[in-house]
């Protein structure tokens, strides 16, 4: 499988690209993630030009709105060239398949970032201002940032994006009404985990798909559909449901036994005795015995979302 290529922070690469003149670089994405994956390394504050070392900047509110300002001269301002670079960045976004921003920075942080008020007090939480443009204009980029990816939902939930969406990419089915078609029934199993209603949805937006020319727009609203969709991380009842339907592919191939065995298996993860990864290999194991039957579970995303080795699904 072709590596996913990746925009990231630079200090998260271990790069000693911070105000200070170190790095924050972070373990799973360099160990467990780089093995599948190449990064694109981006760091706002050196590319404008703010030097290592340099006097930190923090987030102000002020009567024209957030502005990213030295800590100790509120005159030296950077939110001009920090917003100039990111536009600058954002053609060369259209060739990876998502972003890890560092957070909590007044550049790069996707959220939560300290706002300062007019007497230095932080109020609110912002977002960087470089990560705020490329957000805004790149909506249905894959993005996370660094502290979330200790929690196990949240990587599962943004390597599966980062992998739905370089097949978007790079098979561009949006070019035909049948490959958009195609594309969005692999997706079933996937969307009703996520968000039922989206699935819904999305099916309704590509009811008509008559208009050639309107082919392309249709599929830009429809990604952006989706990865609204796959943000949500599945309750664990929806990914119950899927597990049934799935095994229902096989009502008439198991024995009584076999199907007790994944009927506990489902429990047991319902119940939090075993990870959700479990009951899906049980129903992977059935899958591959007799897919022949059943191509269109075979096609489904959620069989195969990305590499096993990544170890992923394990939350209980
Ligand atoms: S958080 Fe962003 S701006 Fe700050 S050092 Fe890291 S890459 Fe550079």
């Amino acid at each position: 499988m072709e590596k996913l290529k990746i925009a990231v922070s630079s200090c998260l690469l271990g790069e000693e690209v911070r105000f200070n003149g170190g790095h924050k670089r972070h373990r799973w994405l360099t160990h467990t993630l780089g093995e599948y994956a190449d990064f694109v390394p981006y760091c706002p504050e050196v590319a404008i030009g703010m030097g290592i070392p340099r006097n930190p900047i923090r987030l102000i509110q002020t009567d024209s709105g957030t502005r990213a300002v030295d800590t100790d001269d509120a005159t030296r301002d950077y939110t001009d060239a920090l917003r100039d670079y990111a536009e600058s960045v954002l053609p060369e976004l259209d060739d990876v398949d998502g972003y890890v921003l560092m957070q909590g920075s007044p550049s790069c942080g996707m959220e939560r970032v300290k706002l300062y008020n007019r007497h230095g007090i932080p109020e609110k939480n912002a977002s960087g201002i470089y990560a705020e443009v490329i957000m805004q204009h790149r909506p249905w980029l894959p993005v996370e940032e660094s502290g979330r990816l200790t929690d196990a939902n949240l990587v599962e939930n943004f390597v599966q994006r980062l992998y739905v969406y370089r097949e978007w990419r790079t098979t561009r089915p949006w070019q035909s009404a049948k490959t958009l078609i195609d594309f969005h029934a692999r997706q079933k199993y996937l969307l009703m985990m996520h968000d039922y209603a989206a699935y819904k949805r999305l099916g309704q937006l590509l009811a008509d798909l008559k208009d050639k020319s309107r082919l392309e727009a249709i599929g830009h609203d429809y990604l952006e559909g989706l990865m609204t969709a796959l943000k949500q991380v599945p309750k664990r009842g929806h990914r119950v449901n899927v597990l049934q339907h799935v095994m229902g592919y096989f009502k008439q191939e198991l024995s009584d036994k076999e199907k007790a065995s994944i009927r506990r298996s489902i429990e047991q993860y319902q119940a939090r005795e075993v990870p959700f990864i479990v009951p899906v290999a049980m129903l992977k194991h059935y899958a591959y015995l007799h897919g022949d039957r059943f191509p269109y579970l075979m096609n489904q995303t959620f069989l195969n979302p990305y590499p096993e080795a990544l170890g992923l699904r394990n939350p209980i």
